[in-house]
């Protein structure tokens, strides 16, 4: 069981990051695109603010952003929503988690969530004062599953909200039907509500794919879905995302944000608004791109001497960099510290994305996660320098 409170210590990701800075690294660390969404949504925020659209929006978001967000959910998953009761514009997916969880949930309760864990999930959870508790991800057959009987154990009559993330970051995983299932009879069970953080949603391969779990049978009515345009676009700087689901808990969220922001940014609402409408193509292309990308890093990956699974979803592929780890480098954090100096590449220890001394932490002791969100040439760069890695 962990409470950490939240501490104003640079996170790992800053400091791979300055790391990566100072050494002239490629910086497959920190998952943000090196490039640009598409132009024409770039344009249609530039417009509005030259035509003005740059005061206070409504709290709830605009009108035409949250039609254009209920039409999403019923095109790509038959989800029927009320643009104005059961919609909520948020500053990113980050403030949607945040006042979902201090709205819901307090002290006494229990928040589950998979570990390893998005750092905000924790960090909001101990803002909220509830407690966390997490469900390891067992590392089998090439894939992060969950594990049903660790989510077992890990319900009881003080879970309060199960909070999932899928596709998941950092592993990758895009949770099955039998998955979500599992986690949709445990929140019944225990009269839970699902927080889900599906930021990820457009960005699975192959045959991988995104269910929110509000479609499941009977989840609608305990579900609040949460998204953001910053990962689906490449814009993840304009900080605009969403929730949707019961109109009550909705209203409840609403009530927190009100002293959080108030509004989200208003010129990026008609942008968004119109890149869920008409964006289509883009999706399709940005996922391509990265499916391209997802073996070039994998191959890369695998030349260079590590162990790799294959990622259904996200931006990221885990190592294990057993292969690499002596007694000066002991785990995976240390082998990720040790990176950028001595070959020119940083990437994220898995162990940053655990609670200090958990199982899932010893678990994953020795894993690391590379991003693979970035330009051809920064891939081509790193996975020559990672080639230095075997003559070691
Ligand atoms: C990037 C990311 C977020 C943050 O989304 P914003 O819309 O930028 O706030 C939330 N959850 C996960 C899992 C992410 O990777």
């Amino acid at each position: 069981m962990l409470n950490q409170a939240g501490n104003a210590q640079p996170t790992i990701f800053a400091e791979m990051s300055a790391l990566a800075m100072r050494t002239d690294s490629a910086n497959l660390g920190q998952g943000f695109p090196d490039e640009d969404g598409p132009e024409w949504i770039r344009e249609l925020a530039v417009d509005a603010i030259r035509a003005g659209v740059n005061q206070y929006a409504p709290g709830r978001g605009t009108a035409e952003l949250r039609h254009a967000i209920a039409a999403h959910q019923a095109k790509h998953y038959g989800i029927t929503l009320d643009p104005d009761r059961e919609v909520l514009v948020t500053t990113g997916a980050t403030e949607a988690i945040a006042a979902a969880l201090i709205a819901l949930t307090g002290p006494g309760d229990e928040v589950v969530t998979l570990e390893p864990f998005y750092d905000s999930h924790a960090a909001s959870i101990a803002m909220a004062g509830a407690t966390h508790v997490t469900v390891p991800l067992l590392a089998r057959d090439g894939r992060f599953q969950l594990d049903l009987q660790a989510l077992e154990s890990a319900i009881s009559d003080r879970t309060k909200a199960i909070l999932v993330n899928t596709p998941h970051n950092p592993t990758g995983t895009v949770l099955t039907e039998a998955e979500l299932d599992a986690i949709a009879a445990a929140a019944q069970r225990a009269d839970a509500i699902v927080i889900t953080d599906e930021v990820y949603e457009h960005l699975v391969f192959d045959e991988a794919r995104h269910q929110p779990l509000a479609s499941r049978p009977g989840m609608a009515e305990r579900t609040l879905t949460i998204s953001s345009s910053g990962k689906t676009f490449s814009i993840t700087g304009w900080k605009i995302g969403w929730l949707t689901g019961p109109a009550e808990l909705v209203d409840a969220v609403l009530a927190v944000k009100q002293f959080l922001t108030f509004t989200s940014g208003a010129p990026f609402q008609g942008a968004i608004a119109q890149a869920l409408i008409d964006g289509d193509t883009d999706i399709r292309e940005l996922r391509e791109t990265l499916a391209r990308r997802r073996e070039v890093l994998i191959a890369g990956l695998s030349s260079a001497g590590f162990e790799t699974f294959r990622p259904d979803g996200t931006y990221f592929v885990c190592a294990d960099a057993t292969p690499f780890l002596s007694s000066e480098l002991p785990d995976g954090a240390a082998f990720a510290r040790w990176l950028p100096e001595n070959i020119g590449v940083a990437c994220v220890p898995l162990s940053a994305f655990c609670a200090e001394g958990s199982p899932a932490a010893a678990e994953f002791a020795n894993w690391v996660r590379f991003t693979f969100v970035k330009r051809d040439d920064t891939l081509h760069t790193a996975i020559e320098r990672l080639q230095k890695l075997r003559a070691n």
